[in-house]
């Protein structure tokens, strides 16, 4: 795949709950939290209730786990082709973790928020912090925390996934210690406890962050 493409859109579009709003600019959401918290497992559920957000697809370097389709979980990248996205200054935020690169492809994010489209992204912390830092984009984003219920709890889900070796889990493990201490920079903090309950609190936060938003 070339590092340039055809990421600048998807068809991951919508008009119901998470607005698409061709008068106003659409808003940002960041969501993270550490490695094997659930969010992806979150997200299918919130992004089913809110057929209108439109879901950044990221980049990286990571190889594909059985199941991961290209273009839908992730655009797969070789190692070469992730740092020219980076010298060319395509992506919005990056990062290095637990040994391999991810990053948000920078212009379908902007030509969403710029139609009005609420748009999301689902990063780590590293990530979050430069979409923070980010000018004109950082300030208006809404920084969301998914935690686990105990850290006992988030190695039991990561062993539980069964889709790393000891080593990189160990790696993530050690991350999600960092990550954890890093809540507090966030503007919301949900609790994943079941699936279900930490899914209505985010679409609860999404549809609450501009009076009037319609939820469900
Ligand atoms: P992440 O995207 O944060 O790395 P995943 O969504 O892949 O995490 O979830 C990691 C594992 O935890 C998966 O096996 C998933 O089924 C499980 N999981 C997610 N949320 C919960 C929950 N609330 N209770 C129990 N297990 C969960
Ligand atoms: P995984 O390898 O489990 O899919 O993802 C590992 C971590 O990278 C997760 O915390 C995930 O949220 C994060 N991640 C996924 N895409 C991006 C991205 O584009 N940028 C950053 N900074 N992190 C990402």
């Amino acid at each position: 795949m070339a590092a340039t493409g055809s990421w600048s859109d998807s068809s991951r579009s919508g008009s119901s709950s998470g607005r698409a709003d061709p008068g106003s600019r659409g808003r940002l959401f960041v969501l993270s939290g550490p490695s094997g918290v659930g969010k992806s497992t979150v997200l299918g559920r919130v992004r089913s209730l809110m057929p209108g957000l439109w879901y950044s697809v990221s980049v990286t370097t990571r190889p594909r786990r059985p199941g991961e389709v290209d273009g839908v979980n992730y655009h797969f990248v070789s190692r070469q082709q992730f740092a020219e996205l980076v010298a060319q200054g395509q992506l919005l935020e990056h990062a290095h973790f637990a040994g391999n690169h991810y990053g948000t492809p920078r212009a379908a994010v902007e030509q969403r928020l710029a139609a009005g489209q609420d748009v999301l992204l689902e990063i780590e912390v590293q990530g979050a912090r430069q979409v923070r830092a980010a000018p004109g984009l950082g300030p208006e984003a809404v920084l969301i925390f998914l935690a686990p219920p105990s850290f006992d709890e988030l190695a039991r889900r990561l062993v539980g996934r069964g889709t790393e070796d000891e080593a990189t889990r160990e790696a993530r493990l050690l991350a999600a210690r960092e990550e954890l201490d890093a809540e507090r920079e966030f503007d919301h903090t949900v609790v994943n406890t079941d699936v279900q309950s930490a899914a209505a609190g985010l679409v609860q936060l999404m549809a609450g962050s501009r009076p009037g938003s319609p939820v469900g």
